[in-house]
């Protein structure tokens, strides 16, 4: 029987040596991090985000800070909040809180962030800093998902990995992870399903990162004895949150499963706080320079 990869605990040890790191970066400069969180419109999935990100935010000491801009707010007024952002020197990391109203350009918004000031590392300069192998911050659910793995100890040197997505948010940053860390790494997507490859591939996975969307789309059966399973599907069944792996039977064969919720979602709000205090120093760093 699987252990259970629970992203909770790994959260608060990460937690509690960010809360240090922040204490000394502030009695080293004088002043902390501060995360401005831009919503534009109001919406009530964003709501519990927002939530969390003041509460981690505030225990580890980084100042937070909600900007709205109301319903009806035009592209041009939300890209001069970012450019406005950008040029506040008191303001060191900045995330655009998704979703935002139709009319406007998402992709375009976080595109204009600065890139030192990118608290979610989507900006393409920092996800070329992965591509290069060289980063301190990325996007938050790769970041998790790393975390998780070298929670079990198990070294990814020539490992089988299998990535099911190629999402830029999720599954193409962490496939880029895993090549780095010499992981032999395979990424299956929608194509790898419809010409039936996909259980071959999920089958010889020693690694298995699913990021799709789609409840039981990875059956137990197709789970090699021992692989490492990290599941980041979140799909409502009913009245139930289910991964995108069959939990039960998958977990009578894998070595590592994470839980679904309770796995890799724990620690992307603590992945964004330490993206946070990473693009504070790095700005010390250039400060010196
Ligand atoms: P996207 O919808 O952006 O990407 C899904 C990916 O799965 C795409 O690459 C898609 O390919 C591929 N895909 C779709 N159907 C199949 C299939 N039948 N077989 C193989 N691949 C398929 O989703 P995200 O990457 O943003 O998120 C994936 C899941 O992870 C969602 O359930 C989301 O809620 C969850 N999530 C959880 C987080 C957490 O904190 N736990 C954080 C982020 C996401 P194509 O585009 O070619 O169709």
């Amino acid at each position: 029987m699987a252990k259970l990869l629970e992203g909770k605990p790994i959260a608060e040890k990460i937690r509690a040596l960010l809360a240090q790191e922040v204490i000394e970066l502030k009695a080293e400069r004088g002043v902390s991090p501060r995360l401005v969180a831009l919503q534009i419109g109001e919406n009530a999935s964003s709501e519990v985000y927002i939530r969390n990100q003041k509460k981690a935010a505030e225990s580890l000491g980084i100042e937070y800070e909600l900007r709205s801009l109301p319903e009806g707010t035009s592209q041009a007024a939300a890209e001069k909040a970012v450019n406005d952002l950008n040029e506040d020197r008191s303001v060191t990391a900045m995330i655009l809180q998704l979703p935002v109203p139709g009319e406007i350009d998402a992709a375009k918004i976080s595109g204009l962030i600065a890139p030192e000031k990118d608290a979610e590392g989507m900006h393409p300069k920092n996800i070329g800093k992965i591509v290069l192998g060289k980063y301190s911050i990325g996007p938050c659910t790769s970041m998790a998902i790393m975390e998780l793995l070298v929670s079990t100890g198990v070294k990814l040197y020539g490992k089988e990995a299998v990535v099911v997505g190629h999402s830029d948010i999720v599954g193409k940053p962490i496939s880029l992870m895993l090549v780095n860390n010499f992981a032999t790494t395979t990424i299956c997507h929608i194509a790898t399903s419809q010409l039936g490859h996909l259980a071959d591939h999920v089958k010889r996975a020693e690694i298995l990162i699913v990021a799709v969307g789609k409840a039981g789309l990875i059956k137990g059966d197709w789970i090699s004895p021992g692989a490492i399973v990290i599941d980041v599907g979140i799909n409502k069944v009913g009245d139930k949150i289910m991964g995108d792996v069959e939990f039960d039977s998958a977990e009578t064969k894998a070595s590592f499963i994470t839980p679904v919720p309770g796995g890799v979602g724990p620690l992307t709000t603590i992945m964004l706080m330490r993206n946070t205090i990473e693009q504070f120093k790095a700005q010390a760093r250039a400060e010196k320079l």
